[in-house]
């Protein structure tokens, strides 16, 4: 019997897990897929919002706010790339000022520091590469960038390295409650135990709360499609800018990442069951956007597409509470943007001001919430690289040329919580195959290194999901 299992292997249930490994407590993490962060958390803009967005009073609000100012030392701690490089919302027209201008009091309303309204020469000096019918901009100096999947699977690895489990492959069909505890049902038949559920599975949040009898809400997928350019464009821009938002919505953002990408995106598009293709028509809307943001976007630098599936609910805001009609069973639904940046706030209250109400807790006096990944070997110092190679000298042969990762960080993922056994998992963890050549050289070499490690036939060597085995069988 578990103390709590936690739905969802996102960003979300990843730092709800680890933060109950703080405590003496027995915790599981089930994911339906071969790997964690597989959801919203995998796709999306990666941005600290800094919090002027939400409504006041929100808890959209409260937790984008909280987080935000958590997120330098949260990604600290977890040996993860953050870079506070300041948002932009620019205005391209004088009415758009007005709207700016609301913006930073419900910003301030919200507790945003930091919070300025610039003029048009202030914003070329930042931007030069603005568009010149840019009035102005509202300068939000606590914005940040994130790489959202590191975060995820960081938060994740740190938690199993202090004690959590973590089921795979566990799509739960059933929730069924029973004498103080609850049965959690797989569509495999595989059943698990725990006094505490909490139902984290972003856009299939309002399917499991179903299974528990709770109806109080619809949880529906819009998608948001993407256009990324190579890092030889990366110094394009260096803040995140965004448009001025519109009753539509936020509108696309031009921004760099913490890789030294430039990301264009996302469309939003309301989708059945989380499709995640693109559309020539999305990315033909992304492209003309961000031309008339910016002048000469560098298009001619891109090197792939992808889409995420926004977890939106019919409350318009978070839920983050225990139901009203099954006890000891948590909702985290509707944690659509700016979720990623709520993150570390979330975890900490649902366990300190939720969980604290259902479970005694005992604090885990083994905890060590840091993780230290050796992951970017090629940002290391040439002494620092020749110690490295000759303790191992899998370090010392580069697999993805175009993002110079090692056989050596290769290997470790592979090996390391969560486990990377999949093509793509490694590439989530490391970036092999996240580079010009989007894995055309390497992918062979890392099912290779796969198939060796694991000790499995390369026709066994899966890119993602289940059906997507990279070999069929011998050609010669
Ligand atoms: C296009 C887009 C842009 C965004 N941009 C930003 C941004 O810049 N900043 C920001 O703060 N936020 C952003 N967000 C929001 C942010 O990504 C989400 O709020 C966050 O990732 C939510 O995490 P989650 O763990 O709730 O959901 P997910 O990451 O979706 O995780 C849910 C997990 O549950 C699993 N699951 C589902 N059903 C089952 C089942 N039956 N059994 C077992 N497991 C199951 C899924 O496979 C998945 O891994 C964006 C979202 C999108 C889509």
């Amino acid at each position: 019997m578990f103390d709590v299992l936690v739905i969802g292997g996102g960003v979300i249930g990843g730092a709800v897990l680890r933060e109950l490994t703080k405590y003496n407590l027995k915790a599981v993490l089930v994911e339906k897929d071969e790997d964690v962060c597989m959801g919203q958390s995998k796709a999306n803009s990666g941005i600290s919002h800094a919090g002027y967005d939400a409504k006041p009073g929100s808890l959209k609000a409260k937790f984008n706010v909280l987080g935000n100012k958590m997120m330098p030392a949260y990604t600290k701690e977890l040996g993860v790339k953050f870079k506070n490089n300041g948002s932009l919302v620019v205005a391209y027209s004088d009415e758009e000022i007005k709207t700016l201008n609301e913006l930073k009091q419900r910003g301030e309303q919200n507790g945003v520091s930091e919070l300025s309204v610039i003029g048009r020469e202030e914003l070329k000096k930042l931007e030069p590469n603005i568009s010149d019918s840019a009035v102005g901009a509202l300068f939000a100096k606590t914005g940040g960038i994130v790489c959202p999947y590191e975060l995820t699977i960081a938060e994740i690895g740190n938690a199993m390295d202090n004690g959590a489990e973590l089921y795979l492959e566990f799509d739960v069909s059933n929730v069924l409650k029973k004498d103080g505890y609850y049965t959690v049902i797989a569509s495999d038949g595989r059943e698990i135990d725990a006094k505490v559920v909490i139902n984290a599975a972003g856009i299939n949040s309002g399917k499991i709360a179903k299974m528990v009898g709770d109806n109080s809400f619809e949880v529906g997928g819009r998608k948001g499609e993407y256009v990324l350019l190579d890092r030889e464009s990366g110094d394009f821009c260096s803040h995140t800018i965004f448009k001025t938002p519109t009753e539509k919505g936020k509108g696309i953002l031009v921004t760099n990442t913490v890789d030294g990408n430039i990301l264009l995106g996302p469309t939003a598009e309301v989708v059945e069951d989380g499709e995640t293709y693109t559309s020539a028509l999305g990315l033909a809307f992304v492209t003309k956007t961000a031309n008339e943001m910016c002048k000469n976007v560098p298009l001619y630098n891109t090197i792939t597409s992808f889409a995420g599936v926004r977890a939106f609910c019919d409350r318009h805001d978070f839920i983050i509470e225990e139901s009203s009609v099954a006890k000891g069973f948590i909702n985290l639904a509707g944690i659509e943007s700016p979720g990623l940046t709520s993150a570390p706030a979330i975890g900490k209250y649902v366990v300190e001001e939720i969980v604290s109400k259902l479970l005694p807790l005992e604090e885990n006096k083994n905890f060590n919430g840091v993780r230290t990944p050796d992951y970017f070997f090629k940002n290391l110092t040439a002494e620092q690289k020749n110690e490295i190679i000759k303790k191992d000298k899998r370090y010392g042969k580069i697999v993805c040329r175009c993002e110079e990762i090692t056989e050596g960080e290769i290997v470790r993922a592979i090996h390391e919580n969560p486990k990377a056994t999949t093509v793509d998992a490694v590439k989530r963890r490391v970036r092999a195959g996240m580079g010009r050549c989007q894995g055309g050289f390497c992918q062979p070499h890392v099912a290779e290194i796969i198939s060796r490690e694991l000790g499995i036939k390369m026709e066994d060597v899966l890119k993602s999901s289940k059906n997507s085995k990279l070999l069929v069988g011998k050609t010669k």
